[in-house]
């Protein structure tokens, strides 16, 4: 049975997701920007949490963890590599690990580039990338650089398109405005910015989006696309360079 899968706001543009297995009743959290959104979207629906996957380190992904853990005693899963600057792990994981919820099994990604050590969780039918992949953007690389940032987002593009993809903020207006000059006249893209402006016009979330849809509208995604290196006029380049001009024009927009 596939999970059931809640997003939560939280902060201004921040999103905590729960992950429920019905068959067990097991209940996982993903990140915890703030608890008081979080507490509620439990009680709401009756469920308990039996453990917090964090993603990385950032204030803004664990800064609700203890007010969470003093009403839920859940167990805390985190990457071994950033043990020392994230709060204290029950289990430290690293890429090809495997992370339960009840019967439905994950596997622990090393998605780093936004920060070296930043997870993902893959389980089947939904990812939950934070600060990695984003909808219709990724992460600044604040400690990786673009290769490593390229092979991450490769990596999390070879699953399923059907692959549901839980991010970690909503910025997608924000990323469509980007996207738009890199490929103004993809009839992809331009169809999502249309979704993207009404949904965001009623208030409600971008998120999550589909792993098919990003490959086909997420620029970040798209380096290799021989189309838009010569619309770069980087047609010799390498993927990594390209998804390199491609992160600093949008650092710089
Ligand atoms: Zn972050
Ligand atoms: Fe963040």
């Amino acid at each position: 049975m596939p999970l059931d899968i809640v997003t939560i706001p939280c902060l201004s543009d921040n999103y905590a997701y729960l992950a429920h297995d019905p068959a067990s009743g097991e209940t996982a959290l993903v990140d915890v920007p703030e608890a008081a959104p979080i507490l509620a979207a439990l009680a709401e629906r009756g469920w308990r949490l039996s453990q917090v996957l964090l993603t990385h380190h950032h204030p803004d992904h664990v800064q609700g963890l203890t007010e969470v853990l003093a009403q839920h005693p859940a167990k805390v899963i985190g990457a071994k590599a950033d043990a020392h600057r994230l709060p204290p792990l029950d289990v430290a994981v690293s890429e090809g690990d495997s992370v339960q919820i009840g019967d439905e099994s994950g596997n622990v990604l090393d998605v780093s580039g936004h920060t070296v050590g930043h997870i993902a969780f893959d389980f089947p039918g939904v990812v939950f990338t934070a600060d990695s992949l984003m909808a219709l953007g990724c992460g600044r690389l604040f400690e990786g650089d673009p290769a490593m940032m390229w092979a991450s987002l490769s990596k999390l593009a070879a699953l399923p398109d059907d692959t549901i993809v839980c991010s970690g903020h909503e910025y997608t207006q924000a990323n469509a405005r980007f996207a738009e000059t890199i490929e103004p006249e993809n009839p992809a893209l331009v169809a999502r910015i249309a979704q993207i402006d009404a949904d965001r016009q009623k208030g409600l979330p971008t998120v999550p989006s589909r792993l098919g849809v990003e490959k086909a509208t997420n620029p970040f995604l798209r380096a290799h696309v021989p189309e838009i290196k010569a619309a770069l006029g980087m047609t010799d380049a390498s993927d990594a360079d390209v998804f390199a001009e491609i992160r600093s024009r949008k650092d710089r927009f």
